[in-house]
């Protein structure tokens, strides 16, 4: 005879029925029965019961809803054993036994039928069980929760059916919720529920309790293809033909005196990790009073006074537990007249920092090893732990206030609070002399207004997207930043800006939190971590380091290499070197060296030189412009001594180093009306107009309808070829400069925006000419690379040509992905881009996470033809996904040796790495 029913304490007989492994246990058993069987086994008391299993259930479908042969013979046999187990009769009208019915598929699955409760109770076992718990009020709720949940879920009826009584019932009696209702109450509505079924079904509740349990099985064998089942099957992929279990097993009661009790408990500290149980317990209740609230419930730690032997068992049970699944967890547990039992256990939801601690611990422990360890915490816990944080407590309170003003792209992750000033000089001059917390709120950023996003604590912006100059440098350093608001009008000449009716004014407290894209109005609370601090965190990512440093872990095919990724840095400041190294970055993936072209002592050198008319003028300028750029690169060099630094030449259009020709056009008419009186006296006009005019000519000259795809990167070298030959001698000044003094210095040059061969072939000869004399003059030599932004289509179909000249390739995946798709990188967010993925158009923002078969197709085609063509070429990403978790994944898999992101992303990134180096370990 097939065997349909298994004891939870027959998990051997259903191990040596499936021929083993787990996975099968589950399939038999369902997720729930395995779990409860698991637990049996293991020793810990679980209130007795069976599961009928999926075989069954696919039995009574396939029979057209028939129990197989042999089945209902095996459930009965299986009752009397739980009788005999609990001590307790079905339908006895002493101690009666109560039995729960749940389903339980192999994947937990909503839309199934869930719990009947209570099944057993009938008027004879009620009276019964108002004796054993003296509490007839529970037991008649209990009762006629029976009959409306058997009602509904059993017998296919309308839950409004019982629902409507009920009110009426209230109504009434005047009574506001459940709680109001006496015994007496629930007794007669226990009556009046009755006859809903009579008129509903034509037939009586059924007060025999093999019926009910019978009734109610085969209710969730035909809960498996309930509509909400199956329509979540679609949607998952999971098979028809698993079927559901059935799981039967005793009721137990904390409300049978002062000996009973009930509880939910986590084995540590969820909120910390720390290892000290944590949880809550009543006496002489039941479950609902703990979740309801209605008692104060005692911490678990008083059990210990009120009943030592069950707290004794308990502290055991819960130890036994953590060492079997090897992970905090989350338990509920009742015990009835002094006698302990486990309701349920499972890994229990954590924080953050909970996550880290507790993975820590436990390779501590001798419980985990460490790659378990590494892939219990989430990249997302590492970006949780390292900014600034709103608590949610506090942002629910602030929407049911309606502080809530408005969201946009969650460009920057943190939470900034700070007063509202609408221009780079005033954020800068309030934080500096009058040291405020600023947040600078602008309709979109430039490269000027640097100095101003450096002082504020979070940046706003109306418009632009994730990869807009706000965005990519808040992220560069770390400032919480929101982008793309596009709620928020911003007045600036009332310096104020109005959002949904409500009008904030220069000086005003927000709040906004860039890791959700949300802003506030007001201070709200946060919380300001550090990870030098946080050494759990260190330890943990310096395992995810060993992860990726093991040879083997990528299988070497087509070049790449066999060790995981390493994480580089983008940085342009020594400063951000420092802090990209301390946060465990190996090296510099991007230096944007334009960026120090606008520090204010620098930018009129700069200015000068793109407006000389003769090529000696402009050496005479770049020769001022030397010296500075040489002292940045030293203190790069020194900070990443032993590490590669890659430096990209100049890349920006030049008119991004002007004036805007319309506020030129200002500035000039204003000059000219300060010198009216005087032209009126015959005066000529004064030379400071004319210099202005002189400019806004140049500037004109150089305008540019399309300025992304036009006189930029590589082209302006061919062109304008000083600028570049001025940097290139200035990296490598630096670079012996440190050497001589001992530092190892590793120079890497980037030429950007490569889409031809030929470009590289005209401009890397005449600047490695430049490398190497500088190396003789100073007589000194060390190791240095000549390569390439990969960042236009045709440089990655044509990457075979392009290797034969560049040394390495570095994907700029912003720009990459702007070309590819055709959506302007500056735009697209606020114009049409979040709309598309909020409607499902595109999965997600392709300028957050790499579009891996569009853009990350033409990676792959590049790095495989790259390697092709020089076996040893180096491969990197410096665009914004270099710090994103599903791009760094890509990248590991396309054969990157390395991503580069902002040093605040780094220990994201590291955890990232380890992560796609386990989940896709070479076999
Ligand atoms: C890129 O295009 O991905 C990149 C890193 O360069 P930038 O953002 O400076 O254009
Ligand atoms: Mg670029």
């Amino acid at each position: 005879m097939k065997k349909w029913v298994f004891l939870f304490n027959e998990l051997d007989e259903a191990e040596k029925y499936v021929g083993g492994d787990w996975e099968s246990i589950r399939a038999l058993l369902g997720g729930k029965g395995a779990n409860l069987a698991d637990m049996t086994r293991l020793g810990v008391p679980v209130p007795p019961g069976f599961t009928v299993t999926t075989e069954a259930c696919n039995a009574y479908l396939a029979a057209g809803n028939k129990f197989p042969e042999g089945m209902w013979d095996q459930v009965l046999a299986a009752m009397k054993e739980v009788e005999r187990l609990s001590g307790k009769k079905f339908g006895g009208s002493e101690n009666p036994l109560l039995v729960s019915c749940r389903s339980g598929a192999k994947f937990s699955m909503p839309g199934m039928m869930d719990t009947v409760l209570n099944i057993g109770l009938n008027d004879e076992t009620a009276q019964a069980m108002i004796k054993l718990t003296n509490n007839e009020r529970f037991v008649y709720d209990s009762y006629r929760r029976l009959v409306q949940m058997f009602g509904a879920v059993v017998l296919g009826m309308d839950d409004e059916d019982f629902e409507d009584v009920l009110e009426e019932y209230k109504h009434e009696k005047g009574a506001k919720s459940d709680t109001d209702l006496s015994a007496e109450d629930l007794k007669e509505l226990t009556a009046m529920f009755k006859k809903v079924v009579k008129k509903g079904k034509g037939f009586d509740f059924p007060s025999d309790p093999y019926e009910q349990l019978r009734l109610a099985s085969e209710a969730v064998f035909k809960s498996w293809f309930g509509k909400r089942a199956v329509d979540y099957r679609r949607a998952t992929n999971i098979p028809d033909d698993l079927g559901t279990a059935v799981n039967i097993q005793t009721m137990v009661f904390g409300n049978m005196g002062n000996d009973s009790g009930t509880g939910v408990a986590f084995t540590r500290n969820p909120a910390t990790g720390e290892k000290v149980m944590y949880g809550d317990y009543l006496l002489n209740a039941q479950g609902e009073d703990v979740v309801a609230g209605i008692r104060n419930t005692e911490p678990i730690q008083n059990l210990k006074n009120d009943l030592p032997e069950a707290y004794r068992q308990f502290m055991e049970i819960c130890d036994k537990l953590e060492a079997h699944y090897k992970d905090l967890q989350d338990v509920e547990f009742t015990i009835e007249r002094g006698r302990l039992w486990m309701l349920q256990t499972r890994n229990g939801k954590r924080t953050a920092r909970a996550a880290v601690k507790v993975a820590v611990d436990m390779v501590q422990e001798g419980l985990i090893g460490k790659d378990e360890a590494v892939l219990r915490v989430s990249p997302e816990n590492v970006d949780t732990l390292l900014h600034p944080q709103f608590n949610p407590e506090t942002i629910k309170a602030a929407k049911a206030n309606k502080s809530f003003l408005g969201s946009g792209v969650n460009a920057s992750p943190g939470a900034a609070v700070g007063q509202v000033y609408f221009d780079a000089d005033t954020a800068e001059r309030m934080n500096k002399e009058f040291k405020q917390d600023v947040i600078m709120v602008r309709p979109f950023t430039k490269p000027d207004d640097v100095h101003g996003m450096l002082a504020a604590k979070g940046i706003l912006t109306s418009e632009g997207g994730a990869t807009s100059h706000a965005a990519v440098v808040a992220r560069q350093f770390g400032v919480p930043c929101v982008v793309g608001a596009s709620a928020i009008r911003i007045d600036l000449d009332k310096r104020q800006m109005e959002v949904n009716g409500v009008v904030v004014k220069e000086g005003d407290w927000i709040s906004l939190d860039g890791t959700t894209g949300e802003v506030f109005l007001g201070k709200l609370d946060m919380t300001a971590p550090s990870l030098e601090e946080q050494t759990d965190l260190m330890t943990l990512l310096s395992w995810a380091d060993e992860i990726c440093a093991r040879p083997g872990t990528r299988k070497g095919e087509n070049n790449t290499p066999t060790r995981g990724l390493q994480v580089w840095a983008n940085a342009d400041y020594p400063k951000d070197a420092q802090r990209a190294r301390a946060y465990g970055a190996v090296g510099i993936g991007l230096c944007r060296t334009e960026h120090m072209f606008f520090e204010p002592e620098r930018l009129p050198i700069v200015q000068r030189m793109i407006l000389a008319k003769s090529s000696e003028d402009r050496k005479a300028a770049l020769d001022e412009l030397l010296p500075f750029q040489r002292a940045d690169f030293e203190g790069l060099f020194t900070a990443m001594d032993g590490y590669p630094v890659i430096i990209r030449l100049i890349d920006p259009p030049l008119h991004e180093f002007l004036p805007a020709a319309k506020d030129l056009e200002e500035q000039i008419i204003t000059k000219r009306v300060e010198a009216l009186a005087g032209y009126l006296l015959g005066k000529g006009e004064p030379k400071e107009v004319h210099d202005l005019e002189a400019l806004l000519g140049a500037v004109e000259t150089m305008h540019e309808s399309n300025p992304m795809m036009g006189m930029r990167g590589v082209r302006l070298s061919i062109v304008m070829p000083e600028i570049v030959e001025m940097q290139v001698r200035a990296i490598f000044e630096a670079a012996a400069n440190v050497t001589l003094k001992g530092v190892h210095a590793k120079p890497e040059v980037m030429i950007p925006l490569t889409g031809h061969v030929n470009e590289l072939k005209v401009i890397q000869p005449r600047l490695i000419e430049i490398a190497k004399a500088v190396m003789e003059e100073k007589k000194v030599e060390f190791p240095y690379k000549f390569g390439t932004m990969i960042e236009i289509p045709r440089a990655c179909v044509t990457a075979h040509e392009i290797a034969g000249v560049a040394e390495f390739f570095s994907f700029g995946t912003n720009d990459l992905t702007q070309m590819t798709y055709g959506y302007s990188r500056d735009d697209a967010e606020r114009t049409f881009l979040v709309k598309y993925v909020e409607s499902g158009v595109l999965p997600n923002n392709p300028f957050q996470t790499l579009d891996r078969d569009g853009v990350g197709r033409l990676m792959d085609i590049a790095v495989k033809d790259g390697r092709r063509a020089r076996p040893d070429l180096e491969v990197g990403i410096c665009g914004e996904h270099g710090g994103d978790p599903a791009s760094i994944e890509f990248c590991h898999l396309v054969g990157n040796n390395y991503v580069s992101c902002s040093p605040f992303r780094v220990p994201v990134a590291r955890l990232a790495a380890a992560h796609a180096a386990l989940k896709h370990a070479a076999k």
